[in-house]
């Protein structure tokens, strides 16, 4: 079951009034996921003066996970929480500062750059690393909030594991519920792919590859209207609505997953540097390093193919160095 994320850093005075003491770092970095912690862990160790800031979801979206059993070096796994709190810990202790604080602005014009924490502290940065992460797109249904960890998840490689037998759904109809259906079929006894549309989004491979696989089933022109179940025992059913008879009817299923997209957070950001279609920060191939010198680009706010978190630990190791470098180079 899901546990309270209670960090270390909860919001307390001691640490506004640390974060208003030094309003100057050599590396700034936003978001304390894996990639952020990472990168504070390698940033702290090479002796650079790190700060770094939680945003709205204080560790990022390993919170709001329950059993972790993909990172190396946990080999009866770990909760989501959990590991981030000894992330946290760990970046602590290399002198990284964690605080909680949402940046509101940036101003990436100039060098230092400039950050404006919740609209009333201004710092400034040698460095940026944006590790702000990406959220999973939800339906928006109060049902779904409450069971979220308990039958109902956006993640299938996390959780698929633990549905073996079970029915599922899948709601979308883009590659990622394509790729995702694929993959729950590896435990569910069956998995149901709920599209709002009479025809889907996804590519032709991947609509022929889940086509094909007879474990799953496809339900169209149907959005789900509320998720039935307790946090005791999990999802029972999903209430469905027909959006061409406007019928509605119930759907028996143990989970179900969400896979209508992600979006990342870089609101903030206010366009000024380079994103692709969907809103990722684009990186110069084989570095973290975004459209702007000095400003670095971590985790799932520049991945939208990957998303788990290793890789988000990975590439925040890599714009931790990155920023190393470029520091160095300043200096000449
Ligand atoms: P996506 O392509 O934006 O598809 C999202 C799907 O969710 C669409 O079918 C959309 O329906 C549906 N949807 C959105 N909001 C909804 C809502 N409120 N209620 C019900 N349904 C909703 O997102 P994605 O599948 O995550 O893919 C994102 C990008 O990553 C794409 O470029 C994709 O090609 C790429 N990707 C590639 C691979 C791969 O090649 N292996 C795997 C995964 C993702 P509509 O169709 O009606 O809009």
């Amino acid at each position: 079951k899901r546990l309270p994320y209670v960090p270390d850093t909860q919001p307390s005075n001691e640490l506004k009034k640390t974060m208003t003491k030094q309003d100057s770092y050599n590396v700034v970095i936003i978001g304390n996921g894996p990639a952020g912690l990472t990168a504070a862990i390698y940033a702290s160790r090479a002796d650079l003066s790190t700060l770094v800031l939680t945003g709205a979801q204080p560790g990022g979206q390993l919170t709001i996970t329950t059993d972790v059993e993909n990172f190396p070096g946990f080999p009866d796994g770990i909760m989501g929480p959990e590991l981030m709190e000894a992330t946290n810990k760990q970046a602590a202790r290399f002198g990284a500062e964690i605080t909680h604080g949402e940046v509101t602005s940036i101003s990436a014009s100039k060098t230092p750059f400039e950050l404006t924490v919740d609209d009333n502290h201004t710092i400034s940065a040698d460095t940026v690393i944006v590790a702000s992460g990406a959220k999973a797109r939800l339906l928006g249904l109060e049902s779904e909030t409450h069971l979220m960890g308990y039958g109902v998840s956006a993640c299938a490689t996390c959780d698929g594991f633990f549905f073996r037998d079970k029915e599922i759904a899948i709601i979308g109809g883009g590659d990622s519920a394509m790729e995702e259906a694929t993959f729950l079929t590896k435990f569910a006894s069956r998995v149901t792919v709920i599209h709002r549309r009479e025809t889907l989004r996804a590519s032709k491979y991947m609509q022929e590859k889940a086509k094909n696989n007879p474990k799953i089933h496809w339900i169209f022109n149907s959005t789900v209207k509320e998720i039935v179940g307790t946090r005791e025992e999990g999802v029972s059913a999903l209430i469905l609505e027909n959006k061409v008879t406007g019928e509605e009817s119930r759907f028996p299923c143990q989970g179900i997953f969400m896979a209508i997209g992600h979006t990342p957070n870089t609101d903030f950001l206010g366009n000024q540097l380079d994103t692709d279609e969907g809103g990722y920060l684009i990186v110069s191939p084989g570095t973290t390093q975004t459209s702007v010198k000095g400003i670095f680009a971590a985790g799932d706010v520049a991945d939208k193919k990957y998303r788990q978190a290793v890789t988000a630990a990975g590439t925040g190791c890599m714009a931790a160095l990155d920023a190393e470098h470029y520091l160095e180079h300043l200096k000449g």
